[in-house]
């Protein structure tokens, strides 16, 4: 089994690019929103969040709204700016995903780890994952397997978006096994 496919190898990602309409209007000088949907990491038709500083872009249905979310002009604040427990306003934020933020006081009952004490880190999910993928293996340390290779899944996806995401915010292995040690702690 290959390890390490090339990035991009995907044929139907990146499908935005040429196709962009109106979802563009809402590019702010200097920011690049991504490529790729923040919940389901594939290419298409995307729009960003309209929370000053989030780039994170998403397909109508992974939002759950119909095809007129493109391009409305009614704001969308995503769900990484909410605790996903109480519904209040998040602290701690998942390098790679929408769902698992939390406010502080939730954080301890998620199980989120930060990396170095900031706001950023990990969900146990995207942690797992991530740590699969920099150790190149596909087998956990629970005994649960992970097929990053088969294109068909959420796992192949992730490890893209994941590529991704570490060069961005400049994760190092240090970072992964710190916070991974700190997760099997708890
Ligand atoms: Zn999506
Ligand atoms: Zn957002
Ligand atoms: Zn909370
Ligand atoms: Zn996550």
């Amino acid at each position: 089994m290959g390890k390490r496919r090339a990035r991009r190898s995907s044929g139907k990602r990146r499908g935005g690019s040429g196709a962009e309409g109106e979802g563009s209007k809402r590019r702010r000088e200097g920011e690049t929103e991504e490529d790729y949907c923040f919940a389901c990491k594939d290419g298409g038709l995307l729009r960003c969040c309209d929370y000053r500083n989030c780039h994170k872009a998403y397909h109508s249905e992974c939002v759950e709204k119909d095809d007129n979310f493109l391009n409305s002009d009614e704001q969308f604040i995503c769900n990484w700016h909410t605790c996903f427990i109480c519904k209040g306003r998040s602290y701690y934020r998942c390098f790679c995903c929408p769902d698992s933020s939390v406010c502080r006081r939730c954080a301890r009952q998620a199980e989120f780890v930060p990396v170095m004490r900031q706001t950023m880190g990990f969900c146990n999910n995207c942690l797992r994952m991530a740590n699969m993928i920099e150790k190149n293996v596909d087998v956990d340390s629970d005994g649960g397997r992970v097929d990053f290779s088969d294109r068909e899944t959420y796992e192949f996806l992730f490890k893209e978006y994941w590529e991704i995401v570490k060069d961005k915010e400049r994760l190092t292995l240090d970072n992964i096994q710190e916070a991974y040690a700190f997760s099997e702690e708890a």
